[in-house]
């Protein structure tokens, strides 16, 4: 089979390369966000085309047509380089490719820019302890009192509060309606007066998620997405979004060169890991799967290129994607020894700690932005058609 893309396409990704092999020690590797080397890569990636690579001019992107193939091998030229593609996070893979889609041009000039760049950090409102999987059952009221929305309630699991600018934030505006009708999409400063964050530690021992508390929180009324009782569809746009980004397979090669040269170098018994069977076996199980994300990917980008609908092959993208990362970063643990078992600053941890925490952050992914037995829920009713499951409304 030829997956070659032809010759346009080689050229193209002869250009990445070049650019990889001159820059990539520029790349950061593990330095905190909104530290000066992210921002100058994230500006260098932009400048280049390499990220924000079909965001419009006017809005601080590269301004380039979309074309699926050239985002695929900038994708994989980066993943084989082991270099950071530039910043994500959820202003980047959610909120900016729905403002495209849903937002006013004044919300569009405000803050695709600096998203993009790297210079507004935003965090998701969406869970409340009482609306997670059943998140329209949330409860956080926002009701118009003049030009302003006044905004109270609660909500939990909010990744990056404690750093981000902004919030966008689902609350409910209209209570007397059907519960997936009365919810708007709020944009709101994290420093207004009457937000209270509170941390949560995960078991990375990070505290990288919050409680996040709203007390009279005033809003100007025209920050809001889409019309008012409708932020059920504009929330839906974003985890479409999400669920797209949670799943790459292309950082999931990175990962997969990464755990062969680990196997390379670790031995047991004298022996290398790489030429233990066993250990080969597992490790070929993983490169399988990987492959088949790969091609899923190949599905999703060919039914694109001919304007098929690819809903399917994009539903198992984020079930396939953590679960297969998760599993991926703990065969490193388990060839690692007792090594594996390692954290924080033991002077023995291999590649800095990263297989144990993204072991767990992984975990953390199979169930944020939706868990594996919601994906399940959605891939058989809406994906295969399934009889959907009965619907059980809470009282009260
Ligand atoms: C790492 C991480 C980051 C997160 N970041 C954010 C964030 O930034 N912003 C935000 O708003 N939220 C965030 N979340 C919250 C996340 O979206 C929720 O945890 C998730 O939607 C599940 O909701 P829940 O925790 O309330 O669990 P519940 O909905 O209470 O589910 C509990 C269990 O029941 C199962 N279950 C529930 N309903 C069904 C069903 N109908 N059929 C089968 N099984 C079912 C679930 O799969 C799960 O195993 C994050 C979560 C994690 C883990």
């Amino acid at each position: 089979m030829d997956l070659s893309h032809g010759s346009e396409y080689e050229a193209f990704r002869t250009e990445v390369q070049q650019f990889l092999h001159e820059h990539k020690d520029q790349a950061p590797r593990g330095e905190n966000m909104r530290s000066r080397k992210v921002l100058d890569w994230q500006r260098l990636l932009i400048d280049n085309g390499y990220t924000a690579r079909t965001i419009p001019r006017e809005y601080g992107g590269f301004g380039a047509d979309p074309d699926i193939l050239k985002g695929r091998i900038i994708a994989e030229e980066f993943a084989n380089a082991r270099v950071s593609q530039g910043l994500g996070g959820q202003g980047i893979s959610m909120l900016v490719p729905t403002l495209l889609e849903l937002g006013t041009e004044e919300q569009k000039q405000q803050f695709i820019k600096p998203t993009i760049e790297g210079e507004m950090v935003w965090c998701q409102g969406y869970s409340e302890p009482g609306a997670g999987s059943d998140l329209a059952s949330l409860r956080t009221s926002a009701t118009l009192d003049g030009d302003e929305w006044v905004v109270n309630g609660q909500k939990i699991w909010t990744s990056t509060a404690h750093i981000a600018d902004w919030i966008f934030c689902l609350v409910r505006t209209e209570p007397d309606a059907p519960k997936h009708r009365g919810i708007s999409f709020l944009l709101f400063r994290m420093d207004t007066p009457g937000i209270e964050i509170r941390p949560l530690v995960d078991m990375t021992l990070a505290a990288n998620f919050n409680e996040t508390f709203f007390t009279d929180v005033h809003v100007p009324k025209h920050q809001i997405v889409g019309e008012r009782g409708q932020g059920w569809q504009v929330a839906n746009a974003i985890l479409g979004h999400e669920r797209d980004s949670l799943g790459d397979p292309n950082a999931s090669l990175t990962r997969l060169n990464a755990l062969t040269e680990l196997m390379k170098h670790e031995t047991m018994g004298g022996q290398r890991l790489i030429d233990n069977p066993v250990y080969r076996d597992r490790l070929m199980k993983i490169q399988g799967r990987v492959m088949a994300m790969r091609f899923n990917d190949m599905r999703v980008l060919s039914a694109r290129l001919n304007n098929k609908n690819a809903t399917l092959a994009r539903m198992i993208t984020k079930l396939q994607g953590t679960e297969l990362r998760h599993d991926l970063e703990g065969l490193a643990i388990d060839i690692m020894g007792e090594v594996g078992l390692a954290y924080q600053d033991n002077p023995y941890l291999r590649d800095g700690g990263s297989w144990q925490s993204q072991y767990m952050y992984f975990l953390g992914l199979i169930i944020g932005g939706g868990t594996s037995q919601i994906q399940k829920n959605i891939i058989s009713e809406r994906g295969l058609e399934m009889p959907r499951e009965p619907k059980v409304e809470k009282q009260g």
